[in-house]
């Protein structure tokens, strides 16, 4: 399996290369020049395997320049139960009829980012080491993803990570959750700035090609192919389990969305064979996302237009990954693909409302928003009913989802997080808190590990000279 870029302007490559990839040179997206195809014999076949050795058969299709022993190694190593705490790695639980909750967040970090980082911290290991290089990556969050990597990634050979985050904007729970990692590879820096000027900081130092090449820098977002062919694994994972009693044969997918990450893979899977009805796109306020799947017409906003929601993770008003759905929709045409970029670029939007029909008839994309107020409902009514408490993002999902339940058709709502992690939104809709999961009880006592400084490149940059691996 090559890649190539959805602008065309990359030479094929393998898995490897790219891993280790950004945007291709082209500014483009990385994708698979061909898909692979699950036939149904193969899927039934994948029945008994545990997560793991699910992940390892699904991974195969992709990373075809690993060696087989090896990706092995590396799968039982990302998917066992010393670092998810559930035996299934990812349960799936009733919520009543057809909805059911697929839970994604048993994770280090509780939230779903933990199943892709997890395998990509071992991946990289790997690769790293076969090339007998090193990497420094750098990186800004707010919260999931810099937690994520920095979990997958503690202690890791050949790697460091160097961290932003806005200095006293983090909750505790989120600030405890990253200071508290004491291993030398791993670098919290608390900048005196906000989100937006911190991830403006590892902008210019990506930037800046001398200092890249030479410090090779590196970042693990959510473009990252890795990413999303990791997260394709537990699309399979949960029509297997929601199909094991016999009965439905099809099954729908509702997502919070965001980056448009999580439910592409959702598209990859549904392309491979998977039998997937629908892909429920649910949005917070911030719905670019749902516009476009109700209109065909793509515009995101500006950083004044994106609401701070109280499901942040979803307060993304630019989804990256969507242009990897985009050359799909054009039937693969790269130079169509840039010709919208470059126009979006200009006008601010591009519109393929001509195209909105096939959006659910060929690719079966159904969305819808959930605001606050339906959020805390939600929150309320699951429990009520369920005695399931869910996060905030799962919220949003699990209200888009009950307009499109159908009889006789599994609805599974990805958990893209723990409630934990968003006591206070909890409080809100039910009147309590959320006490941490027990291993995490004590967190906020455990010494932590940051460095504050202010928010100047010259100052990251120093730091980053003094600590890089190289
Ligand atoms: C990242 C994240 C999302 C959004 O996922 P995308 O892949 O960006 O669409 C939703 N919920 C939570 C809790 C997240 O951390």
């Amino acid at each position: 399996m090559k890649y190539v870029s959805t602008r065309g302007g990359m030479a094929p490559q393998a898995f490897s290369d790219i891993l280790l990839e950004g945007l291709a040179p082209d500014g483009g997206l990385a994708i698979p020049e061909t898909l692979p195809r699950v036939d149904a014999a193969t899927l039934e076949s994948w029945r008994g395997l545990d997560y793991a050795g699910l992940a390892y058969e699904v991974l195969s299709l992709f990373a075809t320049d690993i060696p087989a022993d090896v990706l092995r190694r590396l799968t039982a190593a990302a998917y066992n139960e010393q670092v998810f705490s559930s035996e299934d790695i990812v349960p799936l639980r009733p919520l009543g009829g057809e909805l059911k909750l697929l839970g994604l967040s048993e994770g280090p970090t509780l939230a779903f980012k933990d199943m892709a980082m997890q395998f990509l911290g071992q991946v990289f290991e790997y690769v790293l080491t076969e090339r007998n290089t090193t990497l420094n990556i750098v990186g800004a969050t707010s919260g999931d993803t810099g937690s994520a990597a920095e979990y997958a990634l503690r202690g890791k050979k050949g790697v460091a990570v160097f961290m932003l985050s806005p200095h006293g904007r983090m909750s505790t729970f989120q600030r405890a959750q990253m200071y508290s990692l004491q291993d030398e590879n791993i670098h919290n820096i608390a900048v005196r700035g906000v989100f937006d000027e911190a991830q403006d900081i590892v902008k210019a130092l990506a930037g800046d090609l001398d200092f890249k090449n030479r410090y090779r820098l590196g970042a693990v977002n959510s473009i990252n192919w890795a990413r999303i062919a990791a997260q394709v694994v537990y699309y399979f994972h949960g029509w297997l389990r929601a199909t094991d009693e016999g009965g439905a044969k099809e099954v729908s997918f509702a997502v919070p969305s965001g980056n448009f990450g999580n439910i592409l893979s959702g598209h990859i899977a549904r392309s491979m064979g998977l039998p997937v009805r629908r892909l429920v796109l649910a949005t917070n306020e911030n719905n670019v996302l749902e516009e476009f799947f109700r209109t065909g017409i793509y515009r995101p906003r500006g950083p004044q237009h994106t609401y701070a929601t109280s499901s942040p993770s979803m307060d993304i008003s630019r989804a990256s990954n969507f242009e990897r759905f985009v050359f799909e929709l054009v039937g693969r045409d790269a130079d169509r693909v840039k010709a919208l970029w470059a126009q979006l670029a200009e006008q601010g939007s591009f519109d393929l409302s001509e195209r909105q029909p096939d959006f659910e008839r060929q690719y079966g994309f159904v969305s819808g928003v959930s605001n606050h107020d339906d959020r805390l409902a939600t929150i309320r009514q699951v429990y009520e009913e369920s005695g399931v408490l869910i996060d905030p993002h799962t919220a949003d999902g699990v209200k888009v989802a009950r307009d499109f339940l159908e009889p006789g058709v599994p609805m599974l709502v990805l958990e893209t997080a723990l409630p934990a992690k968003f006591s206070d939104t909890i409080e809100a809709a039910l009147g309590h808190p959320v006490p941490p999961p027990l291993a995490l009880a004590d967190l906020e006592s455990l010494p932590q590990r940051v460095t504050v400084m202010d928010c100047t490149q010259a100052d990251v940059r120093a730091f980053i000279e003094a600590n890089a691996k190289i």
